[in-house]
């Protein structure tokens, strides 16, 4: 069954990734082991999982006119989620992150291309988009006027807003006061919550709306009281996009009306079963898995 609706206004990326045993040297040439494209961006990832949990998801966001723009855009309207919002733009290439694994360990260029086409004017040329929505579910992969912007046009409408603030950056207090749940994992929330410009009284007040991730022990809730929602014991085979899922999760069940208590508990579930399975994406689970681990 389709549930509320949720609107996602974020990145959409392709993560690129080489494999190698040798880190080349500046100038050097080497020989790769393996390269594989991956399907990411947090904006594409929240909406894919909401999606997969049977909600009505409509995606905000540009990518560019190339190859990756349409593979990408074409893969999102396969997991259910509305694209017709997703804009093409012709001046941006499409978002990348360009991954080098060696050994364990990694290199990351992000490129964030048609992602910073995602300007104030695309928000509000979209504001019928949020008045219709439930949830509108943001990330810091676009620009901040825009973030900015789409909180501002989501509380005039007085709908429910979750803003995961990764990857973090210094915001205005405005921004943080407007929002009604804020999910950062435990290090971003130290720099949240370190401001110098906030009083005491608001960093209260804006503690309350945050649900702090924390891997595999679950999530700190602060709305009454500080409290720990517990996670759930699973074997973790790759945690790559578990804050995803669990953001993702986490709209969905707000929007079905659940307690903040009980949508934590059931993003829990969905972030666990998310690190069961390799990829960020494709490791994301259907309503049904939920429900039947959750049995
Ligand atoms: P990432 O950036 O890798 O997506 P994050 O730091 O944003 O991660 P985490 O706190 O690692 O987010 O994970 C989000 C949620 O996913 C946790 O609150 C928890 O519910 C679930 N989770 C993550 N790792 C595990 C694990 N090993 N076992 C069980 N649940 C997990």
């Amino acid at each position: 069954m389709k549930s509320q609706k949720i609107t996602v206004i974020g990145s959409i990326n392709m993560d690129i990734v080489t494999k190698s045993s040798i880190i080349p040297k500046v100038g050097e040439t080497v020989m790769g082991d393996s390269f594989f494209t991956i399907p990411g961006g947090k904006g594409a990832n929240q909406a894919v999982a909401a999606a997969r949990l049977g909600a009505d998801v409509t995606l905000i966001g540009c990518v560019g006119e190339d190859a990756f723009g349409k593979e990408l855009t074409e893969h999102l309207g396969k997991q259910g989620i509305m694209i017709d919002n997703v804009k093409p733009v012709t001046h941006s290439s499409t978002g990348i992150a360009s991954i080098t694994l060696s050994d364990g360990d990694n290199s990351i260029i992000v490129v964030p291309g048609a992602n910073y086409e995602v300007t104030p004017e695309v928000v509000k040329e979209h504001e019928h988009i949020i008045e219709e929505s439930d949830v509108v579910l943001l990330q810091l992969e676009i620009p901040l006027e825009s973030v900015i912007e789409a909180v501002n046009l989501a509380k005039k409408h007085h709908k429910t807003v979750i803003l995961n603030p990764a990857p973090i950056q210094p915001l205005p207090k405005e921004l943080l006061q407007q929002v009604d749940y804020l999910t950062p994992n435990e290090h971003e929330q130290q720099l949240l919550l370190s401001a110098n410009d906030l009083i005491d009284e608001e960093l209260e007040q804006i503690k309350t709306k945050c649900i702090v991730t924390q891997g595999s022990k679950g999530v700190t809730i602060y709305k009454n009281e500080e409290k720990l929602i517990s996670g759930f014991k699973v074997e973790a085979i790759d945690t790559t996009g578990a804050g995803d899922s669990f953001n993702g999760a986490l709209a969905v069940s707000l929007s079905n009306g659940a307690s903040l208590e009980d949508a934590c508990q059931f993003a829990n579930a969905v972030g666990a079963l998310s690190v069961t399975k390799l990829g960020a994406q494709s490791g994301m689970p259907t309503i049904q898995e939920v429900e039947a681990f959750l049995s």
